[in-house]
Formats: structure tokens, sequence, C-alpha cells
């Protein structure tokens, strides 16, 4: 349980902040608000899809945990999405209601304006301002649970259109309490939120289980690279460096984010004027930055290593999760734990095993590597109470995503590889065996090319290791010869078409050149297309399809 008089959220450009008291009062009157504007009853509710349109904020966190104290499904929406987009999403989820905050009331009309298949109530959410205070203590987690209640999800849409991911209550509490213990949340952390709230990395490893532990949570909203630095900056000004505010801000003790946001994070730094400079590198360092988090896509290692120069040797830890399952791998918090290009180990009550994907077989940790000493990659399939149990009203696709024992096939491919130095410290406890590498999905990054299999990951590593590469993304093209070839599609370093400071031109033979002693060459990219930019989603991934499509038209 909470005290009441601690600070649970903080608006980072106005500096309010709401107590936990305030928070638990709000909750329980915008769950009658809800039962009374959509005519339900305790009863009628449960189950019930009710989507809402909010900003990044206290109101946002007041209306998600409002539904869940409902037992009814909270469907959050995304602003930056497009209106056909929300539209099937209300429709797919046959909302009963629409909130939306006044910032949104237009979009939330012009949404529902055309029929939608069931008309959902419109309605407008109050500004929470009562900011009443409770004396008693909150208990966040003892919210009443009923097996209907929860959260659902759309996944990023990177490989197909999304699906509705139907998270309960008590799966999310389970995936909430696996990252408590692996991250050790606590009353003491003041966590700067920078993420999109419609996906599970900034609703539950960002929102839901600082709550669960009394953290602070600051949202910094809307995001922009500069007002992440002034933030984290800030208590390390001197006095009257601060902008006329006289109130000192709290270190920030906690970052998480998606690799696309590190790196620009990294590049905008040199820019900023000198005492930020200074303040700010002092902010990042690790006995204030208790932990910087990455996720959502790999890790390049080039942005982990710059990041912990810059850093003083704060290194970020990486994890590996997706909306049905919530966070399912992660390094570990001690340093040794924190593998340059993996993603760690199983967490708390995750059972997780690899499965070759073409002969079904189990490989058990120890047959990680075949006979004639190559790795054996597999799937990894997933087990547990922090496991989904189905997508919304697709029978069909649950059926498939699930084998007949229960475990769930993600579709990513991983390797694991013994690291003998790791795994000694406090995680220890959970982090145990060998450490796994993500190479990538079935689907998109696992090329088979001459009866290889090549991992797009792994490419791409190697190429952003390189000087000349800014960003790149490594695809198979159809190949007579080979089935598949490996290509790659680069952003160069220097401006326009050019790599480096000096400006000079790049192409397919310097690219070989340059990964000659990298790459075996089953695994070297045979062609090179350079692009201005790689299109990516919300969450910082790239759909590989889409881009072989606009790249290179037919021959994909
Ligand atoms: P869709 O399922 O609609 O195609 P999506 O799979 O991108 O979209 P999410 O559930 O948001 O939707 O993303 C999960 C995926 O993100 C994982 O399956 C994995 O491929 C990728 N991912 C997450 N973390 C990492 C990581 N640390 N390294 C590599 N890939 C990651
Ligand atoms: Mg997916």
């Amino acid at each position: 349980s909470h005290d009441p008089s601690s600070t649970a959220v903080v608006h980072s450009l106005s500096g309010r902040s709401f107590t936990y008291g305030s928070l638990l009062h709000d909750v329980s009157l915008a769950k009658e608000e809800l039962m009374q504007k959509t005519g339900k009853d305790e009863n009628g509710i449960v189950g019930e899809r009710i989507a809402f349109l909010v900003e990044n904020g206290y109101d946002y966190v007041v209306t998600l945990l409002s539904c869940l104290a409902s037992n009814a499904i909270a469907v959050p929406l995304a602003p930056s999405f497009p209106a056909s987009e929300l539209r099937y999403i209300l429709n797919h989820s046959e909302a009963l209601a629409l909130l939306s905050s006044s910032k949104f009331s237009s979009l939330a009309a012009e949404v529902t304006k055309e029929g939608l298949d069931r008309q959902p109530h419109s309605i407008p959410i109050e500004k929470r301002i009562h900011g009443a205070t409770s004396d008693t203590p909150v208990e966040l987690s003892g919210a009443p649970h009923h097996a209907e209640g929860g959260m659902m999800l759309y996944t990023s849409g990177t490989t197909a259109r999304p699906k509705g991911v139907l998270l309960p209550t008590l799966t999310l509490s389970a995936q909430a309490n696996s990252l408590l213990q692996a991250w050790e949340y606590s009353p003491k952390d003041h966590l700067l939120h920078i993420l999109p709230l419609h996906h599970i990395h900034g609703t539950v490893n960002a929102m839901l289980t600082p709550l669960l532990a009394g953290s602070t949570i600051e949202f910094l909203f809307p995001f922009a690279v500069d007002s992440v630095w002034k933030r984290l900056a800030a208590p390390f000004m001197e006095d009257h460096q601060i902008n006329g505010s006289s109130t000192k801000k709290k270190a920030i003790t906690f970052l998480t984010a998606v690799p696309t946001v590190w790196a620009r994070l990294l590049q905008s730094h040199p820019a900023l004027p000198m005492d930020l400079l200074k303040a700010s590198k002092e902010a990042i360092q690790r006995k204030h930055l208790r932990l910087n988090i990455s996720g959502s896509a790999a890790l390049p290692t080039p942005t982990k290593q710059a990041w912990s120069e810059l850093s003083a040797g704060n290194t970020l830890l990486e994890r590996f999760g997706m909306t049905e399952v919530g966070m399912a791998l992660s390094c570990g918090l001690a340093d040794a734990d924190r593998v340059d290009g993996s993603v760690g180990w199983p967490l708390p009550s995750v059972e997780a095993r690899l499965v070759d994907p073409d002969t079904h077989e189990i490989i058990e940790a120890g047959q990680d590597t075949s006979a004639d000493g190559k790795e054996r990659t597999g799937e990894i399939q997933l087990r547990g109470p922090t496991i989904f149990k189905a997508y919304w009203r697709n029978p069909e696709a649950t059926r498939k995503e699930f084998t007949e024992d229960g475990w769930f096939r993600t579709g990513d491919i991983a390797v694991r590889k013994p690291v003998p130095s790791a795994g000694q410290g406090q995680s220890g406890k959970w982090a145990k065996g060998p450490a796994w590498f993500i190479h990538g999905r079935k689907s998109a990054d696992i090329i088979k090319t001459g009866g290889e299999k090549v991992s797009a990951l792994e490419v791409e590593r190697e190429l952003l290791g390189l000087p000349e590469v800014r960003e790149c993304a490594v695809v198979g093209l159809v190949s007579e010869a080979w089935g598949q070839k490996v290509a790659a599609i680069v952003v160069l370093s220097g401006s326009g078409h050019t790599a480096g400071k000096g400006g000079k031109p790049w192409g397919t033979m310097d690219m070989r050149r340059a990964l000659k002693d990298k790459l075996v060459a089953y695994k070297m990219p045979q062609d090179l297309k350079v692009v201005e930019e790689i299109p990516r989603n919300a969450m910082g991934k790239v759909n590989k399809k889409e881009l072989v499509k606009s790249v290179f038209g037919d021959e994909g």
C-alpha cells in the first residue's frame, strides 16, 4: 500500500503534481461517472469495451484505472492514428463508449460521425481537478478482479493488420509483478515517461508497474528530445539557471525508451548549450539514473556503446517483449548482466523455451550448438501467467499461435549462448543459464539463402558498426539461384548520399570490403540501396515488407 500523500503523477512541463490519495479518489469518481453515463450498473459494465482518447498525463491514468476498477475492458486509442484506423478499432472492439478529453473532442466527433457497427456513447471526460486526498493508504493492486475485466491493446501492426490483444487485469498484474521483481521499482523511483501509451512499453513498463510500486511518474508530453535533456539536467544546473522556477526538480532515476529515441538523444547531445551539456552528463550517471532501458526493437551496439561513454558507464539494459506477453526476457540490473547484443534471460514467472521451427524439436539449454559447431536457432515459445489468452474476436489466430500444450509461439527467432561472467549478481536469482540473443522475426528477418539461414539483425548489427552507416535494414530478396539473397538498405552517415564527414560516395563494393572480415560469405549482402530515410512506426519498428516493396519494387 502507498502513502496517500506521496506523489503519483507529475506533469513535467507545467510542474503540476498529483498524489496517490487524489488518484484513488478520482479513480472512484470516474468509475461512478462511467457507469452513470453509459447507463450500466456494476454487473452491466463488466467486460464492456471502453475506448478513450486522452493525452498522456494524470487524466489518462485516472481514465485507464477507472476502467480496470469497473472490470470493463480499457481500449486506449492513439490520437496520432488516422481517423480510419480509429474507426477500425472502434468497430473491431465493439466499444460501448468513447471517452475523450477536451483536446480530442473534435477528433472523437469526426470518428463517430459516420455510422459505426455499434454506435458508442460519446463521453467527454471531466478534468480531474479535485485533488482531494484521502488519509487511508492506497491499495492499487487490491482492485476487485473479474476475469473479464482488463485492457485491450493492439499490436504495432509491423507485419500485418494490428490484432486486438486481450489482457485481463490478472495478466497485467502478473506482468507488473514480474517486472517489479526484476527491475526493483520502488517509491524512491522518479520515472520520466516519454512513450506513447497505446503500447505495452509505455503502459505496463512505464505506468502500471511504477504505480504498483508507489513510484512517481513524470509525464513529458508532448515528447521532444531537447525537453528530455533539459528535464534530465534540471536538478544539476546552478539554481539561477533554472528558468525562473525556484523549486528544485527531482533527479530522474528511471528512463525507458525505444532504440531510435536513445539514438536521437545521443545525436542531439553535442549541440546542447555548455551548461546543459555538463549537467545532463551528470544526470545520466548510474548514481542518479538508476536504470536506462531499451526495447521494442533491437538495440544497435554502437548506440549502446555511445550511451555508455556519455554516461560514464551507465550501460543501457535491453529487454524483449511483445503486446501478447508483456516483457518476456530481460538483462539484469548488475552491469555484467547487461550483455552486449543480448536481451538477457526469462523474467520471473515467465517460462521460455526454444523450438526448432522446422523439426519442432525443443532445443534444451546446453544443446545450443549442433554437432558441427553451428549455433542452433529456434523460435521463442512462452508460457505462464503473464501471457495473454486470446486475440479479440479472432479464434483462428489464437488457435494458430498456441501449441497444443499451451505455449505461445512468438514468431521471433533466438539463439542462446553461455556468458560465464553474467548471472552472478543480484539478478542471479532469475537470470540463470545461457543468455538469449534475438535473431529477428521468423516472417521478416530470417533470410533463407542457399540452404543457410541468415539473421537480418545480425547483419544489421555489423553494418551499424561501420562509420559510414547511420541506419539500416537488412532484407531478403527473391533470388532464382539462392531462393533468397541478402540485401541492405542503408542511410549513410554523411549528408545526402554520402558517407562520413568527408562526404565520400559509398557503394556495394565498399560495403562488401568493409564487412569482409566480419561476415561469412553467405551472410554478406549482395545488394545495397542507399536511401534518405527508413520509415519506422511509433515504436521505432520497420515494416520490412513495405520497405522492400517501396525500395526494390517487384524485385522483392
Ligand atoms: P504485429 O504483431 O502487428 O506485426 P509487432 O509484432 O511489431 O506488430 P508488438 O507486439 O508491439 O507488435 O512488438 C513485438 C515485437 O517487437 C516482437 O515480436 C519482436 O519482434 C520485437 N521486439 C521487441 N523487443 C525487441 C528487442 N529487444 N530486440 C528485437 N526485437 C524486439
Ligand atoms: Mg507481433
